[in-house]
């Protein structure tokens, strides 16, 4: 048994079976379709609910969603986000994405529905700070890539099951107030 394995690969080494090999596939890849593209002129379309860079969610009237309770920086693994409160108000809200593993744990966690994953993947930048997200950037991003329907769609395309996807059993006590 050995001693055909031995004669095997003398047989390959003699023979260069490997170097052949790897010419022949060479040379398959030569005459079929590149499989990179001429980014940027070119763009792959991105699949729906791909997670990219983080938005802050506003409402209807255009308010920011988010209480600063700290939820989403409690749960994230990377410990990248930072969340602020003075005088009952959020006045900071940071994630530094250069640690962010796009987990979406911090959507999830989330019981506002305040915190998104975009669909955009193009951001970069020379310094830390240029990718570094403040609760503006956060804000702005909501308003360019998650305005109107979509951002109204997110969760329920995205983020199932939701609370109202749950029905109370019908042995569940229930409070109904005093008589
Ligand atoms: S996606 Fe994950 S790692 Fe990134 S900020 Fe959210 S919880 Fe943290
Ligand atoms: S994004 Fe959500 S979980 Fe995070 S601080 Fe704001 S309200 Fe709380």
């Amino acid at each position: 048994m050995k001693t055909k394995e031995t004669i095997r690969k003398i047989v390959k080494t003699i023979f260069f079976i490997e170097i052949i090999k790897g010419l022949a596939l060479t040379l398959k890849r030569l005459f079929s379709h590149a499989v990179t593209i001429q980014y940027p002129v070119e763009r792959r379309k991105i699949a729906p609910g791909f997670r990219g860079q983080h938005a802050l969610a506003k409402d209807v009237e255009g308010k920011a969603k988010c209480v600063g309770c700290g939820l989403c920086a409690t749960i994230c693994p990377s410990q990248c986000i930072s969340v602020g409160r003075e005088k009952g108000k959020v006045s900071r809200y940071e994630i530094d994405t250069l640690r962010c593993i796009f987990c979406g744990f911090c959507v999830e966690a989330c019981p506002y529905g305040a915190i998104v994953l975009t669909e955009n993947y193009e951001y970069s930048g020379y310094k830390k700070e240029d990718i570094y997200l403040t609760r503006e950037k956060l804000l702005f991003n909501w308003d360019k890539f998650m305005a109107g329907k979509k951002g109204e769609e997110y969760f329920k395309r995205f983020w199932r099951p939701m609370s109202e996807d749950f029905e109370t059993p019908s042995i569940q006590a229930i409070w109904r107030g005093r008589h």
